[in-house]
């Protein structure tokens, strides 16, 4: 096949939290937001190959050849030191990947699998490859029962999305914040035209959930809350909702000073929703 590759930070092959069932998920490298929240933030940045963390790597893994970082997994101890020197949020520990390459990988797993999740970063910033895989899994025989889903920060435009829908059967859907001060705070964008597109999804009956990020003093105030209500009242009160709750875990910078989402401010999200006669909400499992 005749198809662009794919730069992925990470493929899991076992997931029971992006998406229905058992999946296996891969984990594109680079985004379109810059969430300070953010719990993989290596996976923001495209490498430029800048060699600063070559030297950071004591086992040698890293080596710059041609003006070009080389990663060998081999040598590599996961320290991640590579990845806290990368001034742009990169990773020098991606890997390129063909549609053939994951077609093996998914048979390989097949027997234990419900479906396929691309997430990220920000999978739909390699959109051509996204189609071209979900397009080869539903045109070939032995794996066409396999369901496709996409984990999207809602940044790609309404065309990109048109193009993808035909071959995906479900979006997990990121809403930041409603206030656009707000969104810029947390993302460096505005990030509203992440509503338009769960209608347009809802409208192709290809929206499976909508995820909001519990931040406190950031997304739980009244006045945003009110309006996550009204936005999903408005899509429908049967939508389904993920509540996440801000961690510690994975971020860095400022973000490590931000408190961490208490069980009981998650619970009074919940009861505001039930309330509101919304009731297919789901919590982070440690809350659970
Ligand atoms: S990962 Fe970051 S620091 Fe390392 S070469 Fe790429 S851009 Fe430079
Ligand atoms: S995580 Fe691996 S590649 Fe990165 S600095 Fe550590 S050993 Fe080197």
């Amino acid at each position: 096949m005749n198809s662009p590759l794919a730069t992925l930070n990470k493929i899991l092959t076992c997931s029971f939290v992006d998406g229905p069932g058992n999946r296996l998920v891969l984990f594109f490298q680079g985004c379109n937001l810059a969430c300070s929240a953010c719990h993989n933030p290596y996976t923001i940045g495209i490498c430029d190959h800048c060699g600063d963390c070559v030297p950071a790597c004591d086992p040698g893994a890293l080596t710059l050849q041609s003006n070009k970082v080389i990663f060998n997994p081999a040598l590599c101890d996961q320290c991640d030191a590579c990845l806290t020197i990368c001034p742009i949020s990169a990773s020098p520990m991606t890997t390129q990947f063909s549609v053939d390459d994951i077609l093996a990988l998914i048979r390989i797993h097949k027997p234990f699998l419900g479906g396929i999740t691309v997430s990220g970063g920000e999978a739909t910033m390699q959109a051509d490859f996204v189609k071209d895989l979900f397009t080869a899994i539903k045109s070939a025989p032995d794996l066409s029962d396999l369901t496709c889903f996409i984990d999207s920060n809602g940044m790609l435009d309404i065309a990109g999305w048109q193009n993808l829908l035909p071959v995906t059967d479900g979006v997990m859907l990121d809403i930041k914040a409603f206030a656009m001060d707000l969104q810029k705070e947390l993302t460096g964008h505005d990030t509203s035209a992440a509503q338009n597109i769960a209608r347009v999804l809802l409208k192709a009956g290809k929206l499976y959930e909508i995820r909001y990020l519990l931040i406190p003093g950031k997304t739980d105030n009244t006045a945003e809350l009110d309006q996550l209500v009204a936005f999903i009242q408005s899509l429908g009160l049967d939508t389904k909702v993920r509540l996440n709750a801000f961690q510690h875990h994975g971020v860095r910078g400022l973000a490590l000073d931000q408190d961490i989402m208490p069980k009981e401010g998650v619970d009074a999200v919940v009861e505001l929703l039930a309330d509101a006669g919304i009731h297919n909400v789901t919590t982070p499992a440690i809350y659970q």
